[in-house]
């Protein structure tokens, strides 16, 4: 067989795919596999056994981050990579993370059958705990493997009920012998869902991301005056958390006045002391700024914050802000975003060239390796939730054009 006629099992993909989502199977559809739970061992353990079948060589380093390599002819080359997550959201979708997994799986599988071997060799990867819901920051097992993030202090990051990333690691048996720390790879492909509307409102099948947009988060501390609601006159009060009100509206509104493809959200909200009969005196929220461009954003910043003090005056609600986490916009290499185009044309895909809102693996591997991600339509635009879906004809036309771009980069010098 020719390699350009070469394609993926569609129905072998979706019956691995079904059986990974029947692990924290969650009634309404989704799945439930927060990062080191018991779910994500058994899933990981379902991995490791399917990665053993394909005789893959099988390691997991000291961040529980898992790799299988697949021999190449010249394999002292560096090889290409490719890999997702395997951790969800509480009562999160059944694609977001498996999809990239399993899609270079079957890869792997598709390339055994035809007894097909590449010059490079290939590695398949489970990032440890890319959602950051039960453990912050989110993608931290290719953080650390990036060399950006320190492994120590992941080790010591504690979920709600105290229990430590490094001591739960171990306790499900995923805390390798391997050095945590990154290794030359040619290329990084992230086969994902694209967890928004764009590629089924333009009628596309594939997205190829230039990028990732820059990311800005910021924590807003209120102070009021606590005081009986009735006998209290509203003139004079110092209300925490209508000050607060008012300044989550002007995020709401930030982006149309700044333009260009900015989104400002206020998704956290903590109100003390949050009793119906007693003027809130203490208010806390967060504020995420996401845009293309990062000086848009950080220009955005500078009129928001501002706003806020203006706000706080007139209230008389002392304010303090911290600046929590930035990440910089991230630019995928030109000539993989391109080839994953080139794949889908001549796989007969209608394609779109876009941006992720979203934050992958991707980015820290931008870091080490040229990479470039690959998109499907999310059904109504909804991920994170247990209604994601993904028709499985997308699911597997992603994986062609995984397949493709694999192969392409893996016979490259
Ligand atoms: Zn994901």
């Amino acid at each position: 067989m020719r390699l350009e006629d070469l394609r993926v099992n569609g129905k072998r993909l979706r019956q691995s795919l079904e059986e990974m989502a029947s692990i924290g199977a969650t009634p309404g559809g989704g799945v439930q596999r927060l990062a080191l739970s018991d779910e994500d061992r058994r899933a990981r353990d379902l991995l490791v056994q399917w990665l053993e079948e394909l005789e893959l060589a099988v390691t997991v380093d000291a961040m529980g981050n898992i790799f299988g390599r697949r021999p190449g002819r010249e394999d002292d080359l560096a090889p290409v990579l490719s890999g997702s997550h395997l951790d969800s959201q509480p009562r999160g979708g059944r694609f977001d993370g498996a999809l990239g997994v399993i899609g270079m799986l079957e890869v792997m599988r598709t390339l055994r059958d035809q007894k097909v071997q590449t010059d490079r060799p290939l590695v398949i990867a489970d990032w440890t705990n890319e959602e950051g819901s039960r453990f912050t920051p989110a993608m931290v097992g290719s953080g650390v493997w990036s060399g950006a993030l320190d492994l120590q202090r992941a080790y010591d990051r504690s979920d709600i009920a105290g229990k430590k990333l490094g001591e739960e690691l171990q306790r499900i048996g995923y805390r390798g012998e391997l050095p945590c720390q990154k290794f030359p790879a040619h290329a990084y492909y992230e086969y994902h869902v694209e967890q928004g509307p764009r590629l089924e409102r333009e009628r596309k099948i594939i997205g190829a991301p230039e990028g990732i947009v820059c990311l800005h988060w910021y924590d807003v501390y209120l102070k009021g005056e606590a005081n009986q609601v009735g006998p209290t006159p509203m003139e004079g009060r110092h209300d925490a958390l209508s000050a607060a009100a008012e300044m989550i509206l002007r995020v709401n509104a930030l982006p149309e006045k700044m333009g260009g493809n900015m989104v400002a959200t206020v998704g956290e909200i903590h109100n003390q002391p949050n009793s119906r009969n007693v003027i809130p005196d203490a208010v806390h929220f967060t504020v995420d700024i996401r845009s293309w461009e990062d000086e848009r954003a950080l220009r955005a910043w500078e009129v928001l914050e501002k706003e806020f003090l203006a706000v706080a005056k007139q209230r008389g609600c002392p304010i303090e802000i911290e600046e929590t986490w930035r990440v910089a916009r991230s630019s995928f290499a030109p000539a993989l975003v391109q080839r994953v185009l080139k794949s889908a044309d001549e796989l007969g895909y209608p394609s779109l060239q876009m941006v992720s809102g979203a934050g992958h693996d991707a980015s820290y591997l931008n870091q080490v390796s040229p990479t470039a991600m690959i998109f499907v339509p999310s059904i109504g635009g909804r991920s994170h939730v247990e209604v994601e879906r993904t028709t499985w004809e997308h699911c597997e036309a992603g994986a062609n054009v995984l397949l493709h771009c694999v192969l392409e980069s893996a016979a490259e010098r």
